[in-house]
This record gives C-alpha cells, sequence and structure tokens, in this order.
C-alpha cells in the first residue's frame, strides 16, 4: 500500500497506464520465421519461452495474438466503438446498435469486451492472448471468440492443455485473469498473465491511481464514467464480484 508522502513515480504510473515501452522487450510471436516481433515485459519473456517449449513438447505451438498494447491504441478502439465505428457487443456477444443504447448501456457494453484506456492489462507486458498456431492454417483469420476455444473449435484441444496445466501449477507463473464471468469482463480462455508481474501492477493500481488516470484524459463517455467510476474499478480494474 501506498502512503500519501510517496506517490506513485511517473514512469510507474505511466507503466501501468501503458505510457511507455521502456519495461518491454521484444519477442517472436511464433517459434516459426512467420511470426512477427510484439513486446512483452522483460521479467515475463523466459517464462514465456519455456511455456511455449512445453507447448510444443506437447504438440501446441503456442503463438502471440496480442502482447503489449499501448495507451494511444487502446484510446482509438475505445473512441471508433463509441463512435459506433466498430462493432460493439452485448453480454452473449452478439452485435448491438450502438445508436439504440443509451450512453450508460453503450459504456457498459464496451467495457464488457473493452478495457478502458490506461487500465488494459495488455499495457503491463504481462498479460498475452494466445492461440495454438499449429492448429490452423497461416491464412486463417483469427477472431479470438469463444467458438475457437469451445471443444469443438480449432483450439479446443489447446485450451484444455493450457488450463490443465495452469491448474496444476505448471504453467511457470501464467494464469488466466478472465477464467470465470464475474458480470462484468466477458470470460477469456485465450487471455493469459504472468502472475509475478501483473500481481505487482494490480497492487499498485489502486483507487487513486485510478482517479489519477480518469483526471489526465478525457474520453467519450467521460461522464458516464466519472459517475461510475467507482463501480468501473472495483469490476473492471480490481476484478471483484458484482
Ligand atoms: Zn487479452
Amino acid at each position: 500500500m501506498r502512503n500519501e508522502s510517496s506517490p506513485l513515480s511517473g514512469e510507474l504510473f505511466a507503466e501501468l497506464t501503458g505510457q511507455t515501452e521502456s519495461h518491454l522487450v521484444s519477442c517472436n510471436s511464433r517459434e516459426s520465421e512467420h511470426g512477427a516481433q510484439v513486446l512483452i515485459h522483460a521479467d515475463a519473456l523466459k517464462p514465456f519461452l519455456r511455456l511455449r517449449d512445453k507447448a510444443r513438447q506437447a504438440g501446441f505451438e503456442l503463438a502471440i495474438a496480442s502482447s503489449f498494447r499501448g495507451f494511444d491504441r487502446q484510446q482509438h478502439i475505445w473512441q471508433q466503438k463509441a463512435a459506433g465505428k466498430r462493432p460493439v457487443f452485448g453480454v452473449d456477444g452478439k452485435p448491438l446498435d450502438p445508436r439504440a443504447l443509451s450512453d450508460e448501456q453503450l459504456l457498459w457494453a464496451i467495457l464488457r469486451w473493452s478495457a478502458l484506456p490506461g487500465a488494459s492489462r495488455h499495457h503491463w507486458g504481462s498479460d498475452l492472448d494466445v492461440y495454438d498456431a499449429a492448429a490452423v492454417d497461416d491464412d486463417y483469420r483469427l477472431q479470438l471468440v469463444p467458438e475457437e476455444y469451445a471443444p469443438s473449435g480449432p483450439f479446443g484441444l489447446f485450451r484444455q492443455w493450457l488450463d490443465t496445466l495452469i491448474e496444476e501449477g505448471e504453467a511457470e507463473g501464467f494464469f488466466h485473469p478472465y477464467a470465470r464471468d464475474l458480470g462484468a469482463v466477458a470470460p477469456e480462455p485465450w487471455h493469459i498473465s504472468y502472475r509475478p508481474v501483473a500481481q505487482r501492477y494490480q497492487a499498485l493500481f489502486d483507487a487513486e491511481v485510478f482517479q489519477q488516470l480518469l483526471a489526465s484524459g478525457a474520453w467519450p463517455l467521460s461522464g458516464e464514467i466519472q459517475r461510475h467510476a467507482d463501480d468501473i474499478y472495483r469490476r473492471y480494474v480490481q476484478l471483484e464480484p458484482a
């Protein structure tokens, strides 16, 4: 816990909210040459490579669909969804008509699938969206939807393997932060998090930091965000059940 006399340093605030890349290193998203370079937290690189080795031994190719995402990118996603330029989905994953929603309804719908800029775990570099590149062709268009990770989907076996590894505590420190549906963020079987780093950031991200974030910029729907700030912080940042 921080106290009044030791405010979070500017650098640490920037790490928490995706406004620096100083905590990150480069990693190939795939083991093969097809991969692109992506950024992940320096402390998570070796554990991730060990997890990838385990995957290979089990017949899978653990690949990264999405790792670090900066504040600007998250803000762009948020702005597009709020403006109806990107689809917004309901609780059940079905597309909604943004014009038919109140500002408050739109806010909750966006938050279910997209974090507030500055409050995404993808800013930390500890969190990755992963899939099995060995299960699909190189030109497969990855969607990151529950059906792909269902038992009958292309990544069903991979998911089963990964979930079992996590349950057994053999996943090199990775876990699923969005494993169960707590009524806020939708369950994301593809999203894994390196606990030693994520836990540290999560603990630093207190309500005061959240207020500092909200005060630092204006987003579409900021009136609604301010009105529900406590609720958003508790359920979407601290991940407490509703
Ligand atoms: Zn994710």
